[in-house]
């Protein structure tokens, strides 16, 4: 499985403003250097607290937003200052699900007109041909026909998420960037549309970077997850070994928090102290140290890099072992 994305050291500040000047205030260290690699074929779990700029790097690696520095390779090639002719051609093959599909669906264009605009904007299918591609992505996503002249707000909020799915695929992307796609949904519902999207990436073969603040759902669709903590990277694994034997005591805790996960670990509940500091002034040394609970002096003072283990990376120094 070779890398379709490589994302290289990326760094992404924002400035925080105020007063009657607007003057410069501080700066948000939203991320702070995180590097990893998105494989073909691959569903990358991307998963933490909110804050922790999971979305922010997904919006980057989407490239609707730019970084502070670093860059992301998208099939050998850099993505983050394309000219206007060549990001028209990238944008076909990166798609995004969002994560409230009402405010992300257009309310004054019918369904027909919301999935078929990327089809007749890129030439692909015009007139009544690109009536019928909508037909046939509507039916491969579990809507019926009569849902091409319909509007968003007739449909419910599952239904919209699988409109959103459906735009997102009419280009045939490589890959899919599910930002929460179904954190605003029912928990019934939203097993309805992760079943759709392992389906989906069966029949299309796509790429999926799937971000979630919740690591049960993580979990049930992901190949690997990434775990992040305050801008940058704590664990990378494959997604058995994670939820078996986490190695980052971040990670441990997440885990332990959901209720009915079945792991080695379930006996043991960790409550985080404290909230997520702030990211203008991030805690010296390890990130995690002000909440974690097997925190030392060296913990305080020097930040650990990302570490193999076991094929696994870890940013620990005291990296959990059983
Ligand atoms: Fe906890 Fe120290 Fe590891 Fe950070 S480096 S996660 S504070 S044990």
């Amino acid at each position: 499985m070779n890398n379709l994305v490589e994302v290289n050291n990326i760094v992404k500040h924002f400035p925080v403003t105020g007063g009657l000047f607007n003057n410069f205030k501080a700066v948000v260290q939203a991320l702070s250097g995180v590097s990893f690699n998105i494989k073909r074929g691959e569903t990358l779990g991307l998963v933490g607290e909110s804050g922790c700029g999971k979305s922010t790097l997904g919006r980057i690696i989407a490239n609707l937003m730019k970084p502070t520095s670093g860059n992301v390779i998208y099939e050998g090639k850099d993505i983050i200052n394309l000219k206007p002719k060549e990001f028209k051609l990238f944008r076909k093959n990166i798609q995004v699900i969002f994560q409230d599909p009402y405010a992300s669906l257009n309310p004054r264009m019918t369904v027909g007109q919301i999935i078929g605009e990327g089809l007749t904007i890129y030439k692909i299918a015009k007139g009544e041909d690109n009536r019928k591609k909508v037909l046939e992505i509507l039916d491969v996503v579990g809507l019926t026909k009569n849902s091409i002249s319909l509007y968003p707000h007739e449909f419910s909020g599952g239904q919209r998420q699988r409109i959103g799915i459906a735009r997102a695929l009419s280009l045939r992307p490589k890959l899919i960037i599910a930002d929460e796609p179904v954190s605003a949904l029912d928990v019934s519902i939203q097993a309805q549309i992760l079943n759709l999207l392992n389906k989906l990436q069966g029949k299309f073969s796509f790429t999926y970077l799937f971000i979630a603040h919740d690591l049960r759902v993580v979990e049930y669709i992901s190949d690997r997850v990434i775990v992040m903590y305050l801008g940058k990277i704590m664990e990378i694994s494959d997604s058995k070994s994670l939820y078996k034997t986490p190695y980052h005591p971040y990670t441990e805790a997440l885990i332990s928090s959901i209720p009915d996960l079945s792991t080695k670990r379930k006996e043991k509940r960790i409550i985080l102290k404290d909230d997520i500091p702030s990211p203008i002034n991030p805690p010296s040394g390890c990130r995690f140290h002000t909440r974690c609970i097997y925190t030392k002096e060296k913990c305080k003072r020097d930040e650990p890099g990302l570490i193999q283990k076991d094929g696994r990376f870890c940013a620990c120094h005291f990296p959990l072992s059983r």
